[in-house]
């Protein structure tokens, strides 16, 4: 069989399962659940997986789930959906918007809402496990369907990984994920290389010591101290790094003192730190802690800044053989609406999965607006304004096109590296 007879063959079942999936979309869009929290997603996918016929691992970091189905001899690749929603109120207005409400990890009570579109991953990835099992005869090997917990607290792949996730799966050959973004639904595109940011938040505590307002003498001001880093950590991209350096660094919260006439105690910086390799993430991080320390050290400061590492997502780098193997693939299934994507400051724990086992993956973005409507706000030259972007309330895909083209981009691209009958697995 061709590439395209075994895709062919396995997405023949679309039509058959369509209405099933939208409900499910629908289902999950309705229902919810925060990071960590996400258990009616867990077992409805849990379900959904054994009913196709999938060997079934549940509650893995938490509320992680995997299915793997073991068809014959061949490669073993893995597909990834992530299964949370964010602490955001609704405002799309659609009929099946979610009204949900949960309790965060700090005891609030939170509106809770699908607005990064991880229910349209969790419905394209049961789609494509549904046709791949349904089809045995257009494919050889293992497919491993893992649905992960808590992507935006950025700890939920991690979790899965320290609950010995590699000893319930056979070691995949390689891994593929996808992210619904803001671009014309029916979209597919995929990136070489980078394709994500690495993302580190650090939290600088300045010590000086506090004094009558008047009296500065008496004082080692942590005011001027967080002033003087704020503005030298802009030289990291400006003075450190070559121009063609795509780098982010933003101090985003500084907090010091009460009151004018008072020289506080300490001031505490919260910066967030965007970066492409490895490299140049050492190289930015180490550069921020030299910064906060000499400048505390030239101010006289009698004790050095306290650094704390907060969350981090590593970069999300594609695998360059990998990715033009899916590319020329989405090109023949797609034609014009597969596209070259953009480089995105956005960040992602999938690749510590990969990583992990030392697997190429390739990751890749979905269209999810309505294409007339990006197409006529484009025209006017709108939109950043008229579109709405993940995490924005009124964030939701269009269910059509986006649905039927993520199932048919995880499909295309599981086929790209499976074995097919007829054909000596690689
Ligand atoms: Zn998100
Ligand atoms: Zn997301």
């Amino acid at each position: 069989m061709t590439l395209t007879d075994s895709t062919d063959a396995v997405l023949a079942g679309l039509g058959g399962i369509r209405s099933g999936l939208e409900d499910v979309y629908k289902d999950v869009h309705a229902h919810p659940e925060l990071g960590h929290q996400e258990h009616r997603t867990a077992t409805r996918v849990a379900e959904l997986l054994r009913n196709g016929g999938y060997r079934v691992h549940e509650g893995i970091g938490g509320t992680g789930v995997v299915g793997v189905l073991a068809n014959g001899e061949g490669p073993t690749v893995l597909l990834r959906a992530d299964m949370d929603a964010l602490p955001i109120r609704e405002e799309t207005g659609l009929p099946y918007a979610s009204t949900a409400e949960a309790t965060d990890t700090s005891g609030r009570r939170v509106p809770v809402a699908h607005a990064c579109g991880h229910d349209m991953h969790v419905a394209c990835l049961l789609g494509a496990a549904r046709l791949m099992a349904a089809a045995p005869g257009a494919w050889q090997g293992t497919l491993v369907a893992l649905f992960q917990p808590a992507e935006e607290p950025g700890d939920g792949a991690d979790r899965m990984l320290t609950d010995h996730l590699s000893d319930l799966v056979p070691h995949p050959d390689v891994a593929f994920a996808q992210h619904v973004l803001p671009h014309p639904a029916g979209q597919v595109g995929t990136r070489s290389g980078a394709f994500l940011s690495a993302a580190d938040n650090v939290k600088i505590t300045v010590h000086g010591r506090g004094a009558h307002g008047s009296a500065p003498q008496a004082a080692i001001d942590p005011v001027v101290i967080a002033s003087m880093i704020v503005v030298r950590l802009q030289t990291i991209v400006s003075r450190e790094l070559a121009a063609t350096q795509p780098v982010v660094v933003t101090v985003g919260s500084v907090q010091a003192g009460t009151s004018g006439n008072v020289i506080p105690e300490s001031a505490e910086l919260l910066v967030n730190v965007r970066t492409y390799d490895d490299e140049t993430r050492r190289a930015v991080l180490s550069a921020v802690r030299r910064i906060a320390r000499a400048e505390c050290d030239a101010s006289g400061a009698t004790r050095a800044p306290q650094i704390e590492e907060g969350t981090s997502f590593p970069p999300t780098v594609n695998d360059d053989g990998v990715t033009r193997e899916v590319t020329a693939a989405f090109a023949a299934k797609f034609g014009e609406r597969a596209v070259t994507a953009e480089l995105q400051s956005a960040s992602e724990d999938f690749s510590r999965i990969p990583d992990a086992f030392g697997t190429p993956y390739t990751y890749w973005a979905l269209g999810c607006i309505d294409p007339d409507t990006y197409q006529a706000a484009r025209q006017r030259g709108t939109v950043a304004q008229e579109i709405p972007v993940n995490h924005s309330a009124r964030f939701a895909p269009v269910l059509q096109p986006t649905l039927d083209t993520g199932v048919q981009a995880l499909v295309t691209a599981a086929i790209t590296h499976l074995g097919r009958p007829g054909r000596i697995s690689r």
